[in-house]
C-alpha cells in the first residue's frame, strides 16, 4: 500500500467531509431542516447513502447524522514519518469521500444548482444534439445529474446479458481532443458505458468530445455527468443502485452491495491528467466497490491484496506507452483498462467503412443529417429472413439488385428490400423470425444508419456522413453476414444476402414476404400453451437478481420483452446449457391459475428456495417474480376492483399514489408479491394475460404511451374481449393519477371491471 496515495486520499478525504460539513450547516440555516432533498427521478433516494446506510434522505434535516457518519470514518492525515499508511484506513476515507459528495450534490440540488450546464457551451457555438432533440432529457449542453431509474432498467437487460459489459467512469481530460475522442470510440466499440466527470486543470473530458462534435447522452452511451470531481457520485450512485434494483438488495447491506458490484458490475475509473487530493480520495472510494483505477500519469501502484484480485491502481504514463501515435496509444490504454477489470467483450469485426457497436444502437439520423431513406412516408422497404437448402446458399455473397442510391438526390427515399437466406443442420424455420428480428439491432450498430421496425414497416436511414465515408447498399450485406454468423454461428452454417431495389423484383418478393409473415401470424396464434408440453426457463438475469426465474410459455413472454418462446427456443439451440432450458410443465395442479408441478419443482430449485409455487396466469395468488428488466408494472387497485398497467416510460403518477421508479421496487428483486407483477408489454394482449383473474377486463388504468404505440394490438384484444369500444374505457394518466379520479371514470363509463366478482 502506497503511504503517497494513503497521505492524499485522508487529506482529499478531510477536506471534502469539511466542505460537506461548512455546504450543509449553511442550507440548514438558509433552507432549513424540513427542505426537501432528492435527485431527481429515482425512487433510491440519495442512493449511496441509502445504501451504504440505509437511511432514506428525503430532507435536509435528515443528513447531519449521514454527516456524522462520514466523520467517523475519517482517520487523521498520516505524518511525514511514523505512521504506516493501511489500505483500510484509505478505504474507509474513501467511502466519507462518497458520502459527502453525495450530500454536497443534495445540498446543491436544493439551491438549483445541479445538474449544472456547461460553460462555454453557447460560446463554443455548437449542441450536442439538434434543437428537435430538445426534450430528449440529457445532452445538450446540459450536463446529465443522476442517471434516471427509467434509464437505468432500459440498460438493465443489456447490461445482465453481456451486450454492455460493464462502464468506464472517466475522470479528468485526454492529453488531445484527438485522444479523447479516440478513446470512446475504443470504448464504444466495446459497447462499454462511459460516463464523464471531472476536470484537469479545468478542461473536461465533456468539453473535448464537444468541440469534436461527439454527440453525448444516453442514446450514445456516453453520459455527461459533471465537471468537478463530486460528479463521480453519479456512476457510484448507478453501482449501488444496480444492487438495489436487480440484485433485490436493502439499503444499508452495505458490504452485500459491494461485493455484488466486485463480483458483478465490470467498471473502471481511468484518471486522465494530473491526479489531486479529491480524486485520489474519491479513487478510494471506487476502490471499495471493486472498480480499479487506471491512470494516464505517473503516481505510485497499489497491487492486488485481499480486496480485489486484480490492480486497485494502476499507471500508464501516457507519453510512455509504446506505439506509433498518440491514438495507437490511445488504443492501448483502453485496453489496459479493460484487461484489469477483466471485462468480457465480444467484439466482431463488421468490415463497412463507419465505426460499428451497439453504442450506436440508439444513433437518431435527422432529416437534415440523412443522405437516403428507404420506408417511411415516401418509399417502402421490407426485411425478410428466410431458411433455404445448403446447396442454394453461397456464405458471404452480397449483391444489390437493382440501382444504388448515388443518383439519387440528397434527402430523398427509395423502395428496397433485404432478403437474408440462412441455411444451417440446425436451423428451423421456427427460428426465422427470431434471427429476422435481429436485422434491427444488427443494422443499427453501424455509426449513421438509423434503423427503425421490422417486416414491411422496415424504416432505414443512412446519414450523409455515413455515405461520405463511403457507406453504401452492400454493407448492409457486409453487416448481417458477419453478425449472423458470429451471434448465431451454432445455427447458421451459411448466409447470403441479396439487397433488392429493382422495382419488378422489389414486388415479386414483398409479395413473397408478406405471405410469410401471414404464415408466420397463424402459425404463432396456433402455438397455445395448452398445446406444447415444455416450456423454457430464463435464468439471464440471475447474474443481477440471483433468485429471479423467468418461466417463458407460448402465451406469456418473459418480462423483458426480449425473449418469447421461440427466441427460447433458439436460444437453447444455440447453446444447450445457457439460461433457457425447456422445461416439462408435468401434471396440472390447477388449469386456471396455470399451477403444474414441473413449473413448481424448477421454480423451488432455480430460486434457491425463495419460490414455492408459481402460477401463469394470476396475480393474485403464486404470481410469478421480477428482477428488474420488466417493460410494465401490474398492480391491483383495490378499490377499482381492477389493475393498473404502468409503463416503463410513463414517469407520471399513478392512482396507486406512487411513479413507476417507486412502483419498481416493489414488483422487482425476485420477490413473489400477490397484487404486484413485472410484465412484457406483449403479455397484455395474450388470452392468457391475467385470465385466473378476470383477464384483460380487469384493466382499468393504462399508461397512455401503451394505448398508442399498442393501439393496432390493443384493438384486437377489444375485438376480442366483444367490447371495441374497451380501451377507451381504461383510464389513463390524462384522465386521472388518483383512485378517486379512476373511481368516477370508472362509473362514468360503466366498466366491466366495477361489475366483476371480487378480485379477492
Ligand atoms: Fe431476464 Fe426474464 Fe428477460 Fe430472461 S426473460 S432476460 S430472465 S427478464
Ligand atoms: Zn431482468
Amino acid at each position: 500500500m502506497s503511504r503517497y496515495i494513503a497521505t492524499r486520499a485522508i487529506r482529499g478525504a478531510n477536506l471534502i467531509t469539511q466542505e460537506a460539513e461548512a455546504l450543509l450547516n449553511k442550507a440548514l440555516k438558509e433552507k432549513g431542516p424540513e427542505t426537501p432533498v432528492a435527485f431527481p427521478n429515482t425512487a433510491y433516494d440519495l442512493p449511496t447513502i441509502l445504501g451504504m446506510t440505509g437511511r432514506e434522505i428525503t430532507k435536509l434535516g435528515e443528513l447531519p447524522p449521514v454527516l456524522e457518519h462520514a466523520k467517523d470514518l475519517l482517520h487523521p492525515v498520516p505524518s511525514a514519518h511514523c505512521w504506516t499508511p493501511y489500505l483500510g484506513e484509505t478505504l474507509d476515507c474513501g467511502m466519507a469521500t462518497l458520502l459527502s459528495a453525495e450530500i454536497i450534490e443534495a445540498v446543491r440540488f436544493v439551491y438549483g444548482e445541479e445538474p449544472g450546464s456547461i460553460s462555454g457551451f453557447h460560446a463554443a457555438g455548437g449542441s450536442f444534439t439538434s434543437p428537435d432533440m430538445a426534450e430528449g432529457g440529457n445532452g445538450m449542453g446540459r450536463l446529465n445529474g443522476p442517471i434516471d431509474d427509467i434509464q437505468l432498467r432500459a440498460w438493465g437487460i443489456q447490461l445482465v446479458d453481456g451486450r454492455m459489459p460493464g462502464f468506464a467512469a472517466i475522470v479528468g481530460a485526454a492529453k488531445s481532443n484527438e485522444v479523447a475522442v479516440k478513446i470512446v470510440r475504443e470504448l464504444q466499440k466495446r459497447n462499454i458505458l462511459i460516463f464523464l466527470c471531472g476536470n484537469t486543470n479545468g478542461r473536461s473530458m465533456i468539453h473535448q468530445l464537444q468541440e469534436e462534435g461527439v454527440e453525448m447522452g444516453y442514446d450514445t452511451y456516453i453520459v455527461p455527468f459533471g465537471l468537478d470531481t463530486l460528479s463521480a457520485i453519479y456512476p457510484i450512485g448507478f453501482a449501488t443502485r444496480s444492487a438495489l434494483t436487480f440484485g433485490g438488495m436493502k439499503g444499508g447491506q452495505a458490504k452485500d452491495i459491494l461485493l455484488y458490484n466486485r463480483q458483478r458490475v465490470f467498471a473502471f475509473v481511468l484518471a486522465l491528467g494530473e491526479v489531486d487530493d479529491l480524486k485520489y480520495a474519491a479513487a478510494a472510494g471506487a476502490i471499495n466497490y471493486g472498480f480499479p483505477v487506471i491512470a494516464d500519469t505517473r503516481i505510485p501502484q497499489i497491487l492486488p491484496t485481499g480486496v480485489t484480485t486484480y490492480e486497485h491502481v494502476i499507471s500508464m504514463p501516457f507519453n510512455e506507452i509504446e506505439g506509433k501515435d498518440d491514438l495507437e496509444r490511445a488504443e492501448k490504454l483502453v485496453q489496459k483498462c479493460v484487461e484489469t477489470r477483466g471485462v468480457k467483450i465480444k467484439l466482431t469485426e463488421v468490415p463497412i467503412p463507419v465505426p460499428y457497436g451497439s453504442a450506436f444502437e440508439g444513433e437518431v439520423v435527422r432529416k437534415g443529417d440523412m443522405r437516403v431513406e428507404f420506408g417511411g412516408k415516401y418509399s417502402r422497404a421490407f426485411e425478410y429472413l428466410r431458411m433455404v437448402d445448403m446447396d442454394q446458399v453461397e456464405d458471404g455473397k452480397v449483391e444489390v439488385i437493382g440501382p444504388g442510391f448515388d443518383e439519387l438526390p440528397e434527402g430523398k427515399a427509395m423502395d428496397m428490400g433485404i432478403l437474408v437466406e440462412v441455411a444451417g443442420r440446425k436451423m428451423q424455420s421456427d427460428f426465422e423470425p427470431v434471427l429476422e428480428r435481429q436485422i434491427h439491432y444488427f443494422c443499427n450498430g453501424a455509426s449513421g444508419i438509423q434503423h427503425i421496425g421490422q417486416r414491411d414497416i422496415t424504416w432505414i436511414r443512412i446519414s450523409k456522413a455515413a455515405a461520405a465515408k463511403g457507406f453504401n447498399l452492400r454493407h448492409f450485406g457486409d453487416i448481417l453476414h458477419a453478425r449472423f454468423m458470429a451471434d448465431f454461428g451454432a445455427i447458421v452454417d451459411k448466409v447470403q444476402v441479396k439487397i433488392i431495389t429493382d422495382p419488378a423484383l422489389f414486388h415479386e418478393w414483398l409479395g413473397k414476404a408478406r405471405s410469410a409473415y401471414d404464415y408466420r401470424n397463424r402459425r404463432l396464434a396456433d402455438m397455445t400453451d395448452e398445446v406444447v408440453d415444455d416450456f423454457y426457463t430464463c435464468t439471464l438475469c440471475q447474474s443481477f437478481a440471483p433468485t429471479h426465474l423467468c418461466l417463458v410459455s407460448p402465451q406469456r413472454l418473459g418480462l423483458c420483452g426480449a425473449y418469447n418462446y421461440l427466441d427460447c427456443a433458439a436460444s437453447y439451440s444455440i447453446n444447450p446449457t445457457g439460461p433457457n432450458q425447456p422445461v416439462r410443465k408435468g401434471r396440472m395442479i390447477d388449469q386456471v391459475k396455470g399451477i403444474y408441478t414441473g413449473l413448481n419443482e424448477i421454480a423451488v430449485q432455480k430460486s434457491q428456495g425463495a419460490v414455492q409455487e408459481v402460477s401463469m396466469y394470476s396475480i393474485m395468488n403464486s404470481p410469478m417474480t421480477a428482477c428488474g428488466c420488466f417493460e410494465c408494472i401490474v398492480m391491483l387497485i383495490p378499490e377499482a376492483n381492477g389493475v393498473m398497467v404502468v409503463s416503463r416510460e410513463d414517469t407520471s403518477m399513478t392512482p396507486a399514489g406512487m411513479t413507476f421508479s417507486t412502483l419498481a421496487g416493489m414488483a422487482g428483486g425476485g420477490l413473489q408479491t400477490p397484487g404486484v407483477m413485472g410484465i412484457g408489454k406483449y403479455y397484455l394482449t395474450s388470452p392468457k394475460f391475467i385470465s385466473a383473474d378476470g383477464g384483460f377486463k380487469r384493466i382499468v388504468w393504462m399508461s397512455s404511451i401503451l394505448k398508442q404505440t399498442m393501439a393496432a394490438e390493443m384493438a384486437e384484444v377489444a375485438a376480442r374481449e366483444g367490447d371495441p369500444d374497451l380501451i377507451g374505457k381504461i383510464a389513463d394518466e390524462t384522465i386521472c393519477t388518483d383512485v378517486d379520479g379512476l373511481l368516477a371514470h370508472l362509473e362514468g363509463t360503466g366498466y366491466p371491471a366495477l361489475m366483476m366478482e371480487p378480485m379477492f
